[in-house]
């Protein structure tokens, strides 16, 4: 079956067969540059490894303002437990499954390689219309942000940006969140673990997790919490206490399992488990709705020697629970829209530490800042040593947008009706280039992706054909230079 635009899906499966994985991209990069000489276009790598392709305008467009299309050229690498693949080496296999395109046991690459595809059809192609462009090419979008965070404010001399790294055709982007981590050190101090203990492997798990951004407002119940209040009822009434604690994921996801090793006096063994099954069927019935598949343990487990200190693992609890958590503060200006959040992430005993990792997001800088205040407080109450990362901008909201009227028109001239207009409770590297270029007027769309990250990705191919459309009526109606 050949696929629409074919040009556009020539190039996609051109990258696909370049190994790509995030920081690792050199081979993409020197594609990229030998495609722009071959072409005879004018390419420049900064120093971060972003590549920048200019195009001068099709005849008769050269009057137009200059319009940057970007994309990041590396690709998150999943693979099903047990395939044999080197995402170093081996090219992605593409299959087509019905409307949808797939890859055969991992990530398709098409968060962000279709991107990158529509961009290089663009170059290639001399019979579409458009004023000067300039393809931009950014460097590990999933990981660090390396490139969006070294490009240089100098680089681009657009006076429009499109951002071809959204996952829902319909709908264009306008305003994203910025985000920070917020962790907290516990020095770890033991004490004997007392001679009659009953020891216990407390368990949280099956919970739905998600992204710690674009899903905190789904009411998914995290389970470090959960986990930590177990701990705490068990901890006033009968003494518990804590061997291990290993609870949470990724930084920025809801964590959706974790245990703690724990000790309670032998006498009140039998109380401890009536009480948790007491507490399993609370939480149970708080979270009837989004959780149903979690699940609780309490298993008898070998004896330690050793137990946190009971003044640390008492700071310990009542800090993370006295953290504000979820959302904090809704929009002022859109509907519905999360501008606030934080999500505890993480709790970890490793060696002689305890390592929380909490993120907070806004879209505003300032109530970003508060929130990472309101939780180092919290935290440096309780004697943890705490840092905040710099983390990275949000995209300010601007409804007035002259380049978002053009993408809604180009849209509803071609699909006679309206797109859905969205801001995102998440980054984008468009919050970098905002700083950056403070007047430079963007907006961010795609084509249809889903289960992007995972091996279950898969785009929807007749979006592309709709969205490179898009495009395409975008670029011919590019205003003049004033
Ligand atoms: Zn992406």
């Amino acid at each position: 079956m050949q696929l629409q635009p074919k040009l556009v899906f020539d190039y996609f499966a051109e990258i696909n067969k370049i190994p790509r994985p995030s920081g690792k991209e050199e081979k993409m990069m020197s594609y990229l540059q030998d495609f722009a000489r071959e072409k005879g276009l004018e390419c420049q790598l900064d120093e971060t490894g972003n590549v920048l392709i200019r195009k001068p305008a099709s005849p008769g467009m050269e009057s137009r303002k200059t319009t940057v299309l970007q994309s990041h050229m590396d690709m998150v690498c999943e693979k099903e437990a047990g395939l044999d693949f080197d995402f170093l080496k081996d090219p992605i296999q593409t299959v087509i499954d019905g409307e949808w395109l797939k890859a055969k046991g991992t990530t398709l690459g098409a968060d962000d390689g279709i991107g990158c595809a529509m961009e290089l059809a663009l170059l290639a192609d001399d019979s579409i219309a458009h004023g000067p462009i300039e393809c931009l090419f950014t460097r590990s979008e999933e990981t660090s942000l390396v490139g969006a965070f070294g490009l240089s404010p100098t680089l681009l001399h657009g006076d429009y940006l499109i951002n071809l790294d959204s996952e829902d055709e319909g709908q264009i982007f306008i305003s994203c969140a910025g985000g920070a981590n917020t962790r907290a050190r516990f020095a770890v101090s033991l004490q004997d673990a007392p001679a009659d203990a009953f020891f216990m492997k407390i368990q949280v798990k099956g919970l739905v997790g998600g992204h710690s951004g674009d899903d905190i407002n789904k009411k998914r119940a995290n389970a470090n919490i959960l986990l930590l209040r177990m701990l705490a009822r068990f901890m006033k009434k009968y003494g518990l206490l804590i061997a291990d604690i290993q609870s949470g994921g990724l930084h920025n996801a809801i964590p959706r399992d974790g245990y703690a090793i724990c000790a309670v006096p032998a006498q009140h063994k039998e109380q401890v488990r009536i009480e948790f099954n007491i507490m399993a069927a609370e939480f149970e019935q708080e979270y009837v709705q989004a959780e149903p598949g979690m699940q609780f343990l309490l298993q008898s487990c070998p004896a330690a020697d050793k137990v946190l200190e009971k003044g640390l693992a008492d700071r310990l609890v009542k800090a993370c629970l006295g953290i504000p958590n979820g959302v904090f503060a809704m929009s002022q200006e859109i509907p519905n829209f999360v501008e606030t959040s934080s999500n505890l992430a993480s709790i970890k005993m490793q060696g002689d530490t305890i390592l929380i990792e909490t993120m907070q997001r806004s879209s505003l800088t300032s109530k970003r800042l508060a929130a990472c205040e309101a939780i180092s407080g919290v935290f440096q109450l309780a004697d943890a040593e705490v840092d905040v990362n710099t983390g990275y901008p949000g995209w300010q909201l601007n409804p007035a947008s002259p380049f978002l009227q053009i993408a809604v028109q180009a849209y509803e001239r071609l699909f006679q009706r309206k797109p859905e207009v969205k801001a995102i409770h998440a980054g984008l590297e468009c919050g970098l280039f905002s700083e950056k270029y403070p007047k430079m007027d963007m907006v961010s769309f795609g084509p249809t992706l889903q289960g992007v990250h995972s091996p279950d990705e898969r785009l929807l191919i007749p979006t592309v054909q709709m969205v490179w459309d898009h495009l395409l009526e975008i670029l011919k109606n590019i205003p003049e230079k004033a």
